[in-house]
């Protein structure tokens, strides 16, 4: 089966085995039509966090070929999903850190999307794969994964009726991430330095987006809107600048979420945290619970993902990249 693997920096369609059911027993074969780049992709890439070798891809899109399952799943289903399955019964587990779960941590795809084959086990059919309805299209169906790490953040950040969040970073996820925020009843305004971005975001359903080269500049810019700053924050970008634009545009009291890995990390003021009442945390990766929930965001079409998506070949891997990491493009989906 064709394979795109990683060497030296840069991906290679490789010739490799296709992955045998029987010598997993059981669980199910899937024929990849497609999967998404996710940010994280490029950042095991470039961190060296992926050795050469690696296959990566986790926004996968695919029909079930051969299956052995206690489940409901047949041959011939469509389905989308998610590539890590937490144990439910670890204290991680217990206290609803499911993406902090050992276990989840441990579990995956084999050998990843980027692959005309994967393998995924019967712990993935019962938890984190999901059947995708007629009305979807394989490209809006490779965002179960990436919505589902939003619908976590938003869960996470307590996002409450008409209150005010803003979304540093108009990325895929940034334009995910207002859409989630507005479907739990906030009103959801944004930030960037590309005008296009700020023009998509509103496209989307953002109150207002504003084009903020500084952080003095955007204060001036919302001064009407958000007199005492946003109750929520949630960082999408991956610029380190973004942090200042967290800290200094949140209310006092307020909650910035972290959802971006920021390479010069030069982290949240600790005075700042504390006189403040600052609530700083991260969201990572979905449980169960939220690909679920981002399920039905997208079959309701309640988050919409038409038009965020370029669709390249798996053979033109690498400039999906370079595309994605110069900002040319919005998301990448990979059709296998
Ligand atoms: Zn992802
Ligand atoms: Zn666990």
């Amino acid at each position: 089966m064709r394979t795109a693997v990683l060497e030296n920096n840069k991906f290679v369609i490789k010739e490799m085995p296709k992955p045998i059911l029987d010598e997993y027993g059981e669980g199910a074969i899937i024929k990849v039509t497609g999967c998404g780049l996710c940010g994280s992709d490029i950042v095991k890439m470039r961190t060296g966090l992926a050795k050469n070798g690696s296959v990566l891809g986790h926004e996968v899109v695919g029909k079930i070929v051969e299956i052995n399952s206690k489940t409901v799943f047949k041959v011939g289903d469509k389905v989308a999903l998610g590539h890590h399955v937490p144990c439910f019964n670890c204290d991680y587990c217990r206290n609803g850190n499911y993406s902090m779960c050992r276990h989840f941590k441990s579990t995956n795809i084999f050998p990843g999307g980027f692959s005309e084959y994967i393998y995924v086990s019967e712990e993935h059919l019962n938890n984190t794969v999901f059947y995708v309805s007629q009305s979807l299209s394989d490209v809006e169906a490779s965002f179960l994964e990436p919505l589902g790490c939003c619908v976590r953040a938003v869960k996470r950040a307590k996002v409450y009726e008409n209150s005010k969040c803003l979304i540093v970073g108009l990325g895929s996820i940034g334009i995910l991430m207002g859409q989630t925020a507005k479907v739990f009843g906030a009103k959801v305004y944004g930030c960037d330095i590309k005008t296009d971005r700020i023009i998509l975001s509103e496209q989307f359903g953002f109150e207002k987006s504003f084009l903020s080269p500084n952080i003095n500049d955007l204060k001036l810019q919302v001064k009407e809107i958000a007199p005492i700053g946003f109750d929520t924050v949630f960082l999408t970008a991956g610029a380190s600048s973004s942090l200042d634009f967290a800290v200094n545009s949140v209310r006092d009291g307020g909650s910035i979420v972290v959802f971006s890995s920021i390479k010069d990390e030069n982290g949240f003021k600790n005075n700042e945290i504390y006189y403040r009442e600052l609530n700083v945390f991260g969201s990572y990766s979905p449980a169960p619970k939220d690909l679920e929930d981002s399920k039905t965001l997208l079959d309701e079409r309640r988050v919409k993902v038409l038009g965020l998506s370029t669709v390249y070949n798996i053979e033109n891997l690498n400039e999906a990249i370079s595309d994605t990491i110069s900002n040319k493009i919005m998301k990448a989906y990979i059709k296998i």
